[in-house]
């Protein structure tokens, strides 16, 4: 996708512009998965299913929940291929960043990678794209470092357990990336459980990543 693709859509079609995102996923929330608490609790605190898990990601952020006009603008793109969307994802996810990785130096934006053949059928992929928009404005390389090397069931059909089973095995380095000593960003479109971004995290620290957090646009 090109950068004049992107303005002849955004000329021909100036209504497309996304409503403004209403939920910023805001503290108080898990320091660790951002998991959001309705009530006001003590300053730094993880949540009850956190303290039960052994993450490799330091950190899972995201600018929004999955809600409204940011839940329809990730299916859109990602399903719908509503290309002129991507600025305002990329947007949103800088709204992100900005927010809360900004103030630290990272070596690389790492996109949650798909299958080939998903990825085939798809045309692209949608994390690539987003933080790609991202990376070329905040000035850090997009570094397609993983692989999947076996189809997975989609995770959002799965339970949990279900999940990890799913992701195991199905990720490796790709040829040629060498993560040693390196702060790494993963990056997707939406977080459901985190669990994809921390299979991601484990094979990058494996392979002497220095430390990996992830960003989202939203997280469910
Ligand atoms: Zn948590």
């Amino acid at each position: 996708m090109h950068v004049w693709i992107e303005a002849i859509f955004g000329i021909l079609f100036p209504v497309a512009r996304p409503p403004r995102p209403w939920a910023r996923l805001e503290r108080p929330f898990c320091e660790r998965c951002a998991e959001p608490f309705a009530r006001p609790v003590a300053a730094s605190f993880e949540c009850a299913n956190c303290a039960k898990r052994n993450w490799s990601l330091g950190r899972l952020r995201a600018a929004y929940r999955e809600q409204g006009s940011v839940r329809e603008a990730i299916l859109g793109f990602k399903y719908g291929r509503k290309f002129h969307l991507r600025p305002w994802l990329g947007r949103w996810l800088a709204d992100g960043f900005r927010e809360h990785y900004a103030a630290e130096q990272w070596d690389a934006f790492v996109p949650v990678p798909l299958h080939p053949e998903r990825r085939r059928k798809r045309g692209f992929n949608q994390s690539a794209e987003i933080a790609g928009w991202l990376g070329k404005r905040a000035g850090i390389p997009l570094v397609e470092g993983l692989r999947r090397v076996r189809a997975t069931v989609p995770q959002a059909r799965l339970t949990r357990a279900e999940r990890l089973r799913n992701l195991r095995g199905s990720l490796v380095l790709a040829p040629g990336f060498d993560p040693r000593g390196k702060r790494l960003v993963i990056c997707d479109d939406v977080f459901t459980t985190g669990a994809t971004a921390d299979a991601c995290a484990k094979v990058l620290l494996r392979a002497g990543a220095g430390e990996v957090v992830a960003l989202a646009v939203a997280r469910r």
